[in-house]
């Protein structure tokens, strides 16, 4: 039996690594910095401690993803929590002696290496990978498909890899927007190639905005730990403009609305003890002690619509990470549970392509959208203004349906940003971090998914 891994992050690298009677090939281009794993910050969050239980874990899960979460998935996702994270340390991986406390968390058990957690792990992933699984690198163009089965995939240069099952570990979206934490290759290339081979896609209106990312070159994350540790969020004349301490997506909008009415916003780090961050401090080293910041795209919850074993509703199609949509977050991602997400669902997803699996999952949606899938030109500069303008921290119908018109006839990602788009004026509601304006309160009426797919089936 013949795998292929598309992608070189966390999901791609460790689902790999998880097989053990099959031939893997994994293809993803070699530069470690193009994953969004290489910048993660923060850790890998699971219940080890005694004290701790991966039942309060999924707590603290579910009031971050404000109960909107597939309970399956959060349950499997704390509960294999501890297990991964062991495994990984039993490979070799050191993580510091005590874990972080995060915001959203009720107990320290965020896993960590300080603020360079994902560099850390894509290192040693990568030479655990060396060896022991084929490497191909290249990107991937398409997904091959025969009678509805996904069968291999087309590499950029045409050469066709035939495989039984195709693990898509392509990471997230985020980097769609003009302003993003992401690296700018994370535009959800792989979610496109499936949806346009027949995979549903969901919760594609969830997207989490970071408070406070750096207006410098290249943008930096501030991580909320500063915060935690005495940094204000103050206008030009040093005067705070909100309690640095609540719910990220309270101080997003908070950030957003000064900077649009008022001015400027500046992450204040004069009392923050900066050996502690290595990477803010290169930035304050450089900028002085305000740094001007603004909210920034940062995770994508949407994706390619999964079971708890990673199967999309195409088969011979698995999705892992970023890129999927296992509702386990539910409609706001809890800290540090994104790297978790990769490591428990890549191990399952292994697992059950080894077992050979027949049955194929269906997936009821609370409705649906069908997108007219264009072939045209792609303009990412045009979908990166408009996801800006129209679908940031805040949205409302009238920008929205001015955002779908203005992306009318763009092809290639203009197609998953106009899928965006609809599912986000689909949901005429607030809930977790899709804010509307014209909506403010959450709805019964859309307490479930939107399933999204592209009328392209061949
Ligand atoms: C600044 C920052 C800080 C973060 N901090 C944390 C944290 O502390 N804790 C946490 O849990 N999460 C954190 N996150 C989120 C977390 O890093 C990501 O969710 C996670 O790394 C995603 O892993 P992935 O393997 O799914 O995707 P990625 O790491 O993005 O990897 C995707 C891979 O797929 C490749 N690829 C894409 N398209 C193709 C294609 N068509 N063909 C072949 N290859 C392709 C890419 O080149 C890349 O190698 C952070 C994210 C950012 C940006």
């Amino acid at each position: 039996m013949r795998v292929v891994v598309v992608g070189g992050g966390i999901a791609g690298l460790w689902t790999s690594l998880s097989f053990r009677k099959v031939e893997v090939i994994l293809v993803a281009p070699r530069d470690p910095s193009r994953a969004n794993t290489f910048w993660a910050q923060g850790g890998i969050a699971a219940a080890l401690d005694p004290h701790d239980s991966p039942l309060v874990h999924y707590e603290d899960t579910l009031k971050a993803g404000a109960h909107f979460n597939d309970k399956r998935a959060a349950m499997v996702l704390v509960h294999y929590g501890p297990m991964v994270v062991n495994k990984l340390i039993q490979m070799g991986f050191r993580f510091n002696p005590r874990p972080h406390l995060e915001g959203g968390h009720s107990f320290p058990r965020v896993w960590n290496t300080g603020d360079e957690t994902g560099r850390r792990l894509m290192e040693f992933l990568e030479e655990k990978v060396e060896g022991r699984v084929e490497r191909v690198e290249a990107y991937v163009r398409e997904l091959l498909t025969e009678g509805g089965r996904v069968v291999g995939v087309r590499l950029e240069d045409g050469r066709e890899v035939e495989a039984d099952a195709v693990v898509l570990a392509t990471g997230g979206y985020a980097a769609l927007w003009r302003r993003t934490s992401n690296p700018s290759g994370s535009v959800g290339y792989g979610i496109l190639m499936a949806a346009r081979a027949g995979a549903y896609l969901t919760d594609l209106e969830f997207v989490q905005f970071h408070p406070t990312v750096s207006l410098t070159d290249p943008p930096v994350l501030l991580t909320e730990a500063l915060r935690g540790a005495g940094a204000r969020l103050v206008d030009e004349e040093g005067r705070d403009i909100i309690n640095p301490l609540l719910p990220r997506d309270v101080v997003a909008r908070a950030i957003h609305n000064h900077r649009r009415r008022y001015g400027p916003v500046y992450l204040d780090l004069s009392k923050v003890p900066m050996e502690r961050f290595p990477v803010a401090r290169r930035l304050y080293e450089r900028y002085g002690e305000r740094i001007p910041v603004s909210p920034a795209a940062h995770y994508s919850i949407g994706g390619v619509r999964t079971d708890v074993w990673g199967r999309t509703n195409l088969r011979g199609l698995w999705a892992v990470g970023e890129c999927s949509a296992t509702g386990a977050h539910g409609a706001n991602r809890l800290a540090s549970n994104s790297l978790l997400e990769a490591l428990v669902f890549g191990y399952r997803v292994a697992i059950d392509i080894e077992n050979d699996v027949s049955e194929w999952p269906t997936f009821g949606f609370m409705d649906e959208r069908v997108i007219d899938y264009v072939e045209g030109d792609e303009n990412l500069d045009l979908v990166r203004d408009t996801l800006e303008e129209v679908a940031g921290v805040e949205r409302e119908e009238r920008s929205l349906r001015e955002g779908i018109e203005r992306l009318e006839g763009i092809g290639g990602l203009g197609n998953l940003a106009r899928a965006i788009l609809e599912a986000a004026l689909w949901r005429e509601e607030s809930r977790g971090v899709h804010y509307r304006k014209d909506h403010p309160e959450a709805s019964e009426a859309f307490a479930g998914r939107l399933g999204v797919r592209f009328n392209t089936i061949r």
